[in-house]
């Protein structure tokens, strides 16, 4: 079945006038999944049950669905949902204050089933790849975070994130035709008319797909799993370094922040006597500094059978100082959900496990 979230509002008319409905119905539709949130077309009060029960029937809105989650005392809550073809994807809502001492929340999702990238630290590399996820896949993985608001004497229906980080299950560079079509259904302003800027993408460093988005003009946010400041001590850990060396890939990065016009994260997760020496510190520190970017360092969850181990509190604060000492913009984040294991991977892994 084709995804509602996909088609256009144009599409949307020449469907229903070819099954025998009126063309305004089309916009009636649009404005209540895009404006009041309603994700059921038997919700939906404005149309007739006629046309309800066709759009049922003919378009799929909830391409996964939600069937489970667990919340961790740092308020992270993780979502697990069930795909058509029986396998799992995961998202998570994060709470995080900000600068100005709101309480922001920010929603993770995910673009593939496992991952083909094989990065060593990883829990969804374990198991290799299994599929892309479809643009109407990751789309659903936003739909169960609406929450109701009163406001001018009437309920208005809206997400309850305010931003989308794609660092979920699955490398999104590599299934970027669904990601685009995902992004536009966020994005559009006929659509979730959510802002570019509230939107990143990471990504383990597909060089040649960052070129082709810097001719694109990709216009969201962008974050590169860096890890490793030199070929050495990334390569033993992300295996795309093969591919894409890190002079290939810092040459793309620069391209891509020309074009693109923002800040690029560079996230970098400490792993003990891995990639957390001052050589690496200082590396990482050159790196940001000829890209302008800023670097999120990131402590590392623990992932069962996997033998890394998070760099201690003092080593992380030794790192965080040369970036510091060397003017460069950085967080040293401290870690979210990781009693709850929301390093990427691990529920849907741990649920299949549980199955066998
Ligand atoms: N494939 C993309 C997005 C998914 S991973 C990418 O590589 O960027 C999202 C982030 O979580 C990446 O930076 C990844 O390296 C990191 N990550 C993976 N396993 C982790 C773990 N066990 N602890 C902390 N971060 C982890």
């Amino acid at each position: 079945m084709d995804s509602f979230f996909t088609l256009s509002l144009d599409g949307l008319q020449r469907l229903l006038v070819g099954a025998g409905f009126e063309k305004f119905r089309a916009k009636q539709v649009f404005d209540a999944v895009y404006k009041n949130r309603v994700f059921d077309p038997q919700n939906i009060p404005t149309i007739p049950q006629k046309l309800k029960d066709w759009l049922g029937g003919n378009l799929e809105f909830a391409a996964a669905k939600l069937v489970g989650n667990r919340e961790s005392e740092d308020e992270t809550k993780k979502y697990l949902f069930a795909l058509s073809d029986g396998y799992f994807v995961e998202s998570v809502l994060l709470e995080a204050p900000s600068d100005d001492g709101r309480t922001r929340k920010t929603l993770c999702i995910s673009t593939q089933v496992g991952c083909a990238c094989g990065c060593k630290f990883c829990a969804s590399a374990m198991h290799g790849f299994i599929r892309n996820l479809s643009a109407g896949e990751i789309v659903a993985q936003a739909l169960p975070f609406v929450k109701e608001e009163a406001g001018n004497g009437k309920t208005e229906r809206k997400f309850e994130f305010e931003n989308i980080v794609v660092m979920g299950m699955g490398e999104p560079l590599i299934n970027c035709d669904n990601l685009m079509k995902a992004l536009e259904v966020f994005n559009a302003p006929d659509k979730f008319a959510f802002g570019a800027r509230r939107i990143t993408v990471s990504t383990c460093g597909i060089a040649d797909k960052l070129s082709k988005l810097a001719e694109d003009k990709f216009p969201f946010r962008l974050a590169i799993s860096l890890h490793g400041a030199t070929d050495e001590v990334r390569g033993r850990i992300m295996p795309i370094n093969k591919k894409f060396p890190l002079a290939t890939l810092l040459d793309a990065a620069e391209k891509f922040a020309e074009s693109n016009g923002r800040m690029i994260t560079l996230e970098y997760i400490l792993i003990k006597d891995v990639n957390d020496s001052f050589a690496q510190a200082h590396a990482l520190a050159k790196i940001a500094k000829r890209l302008h970017a800023h670097v999120n360092l990131i402590p590392y969850n623990r992932v069962e059978a996997l033998p890394w181990k998070r760099s201690d509190l003092g080593r992380r604060a030794a790192f965080a100082k040369v970036l510091k000492d060397a003017k460069v913009s950085y967080t040293l984040r401290r870690e979210k959900g990781a009693e709850i294991d929301a390093a990427c991977g691990q529920l849907a892994l741990k649920k299949r496990e549980s199955e066998k």
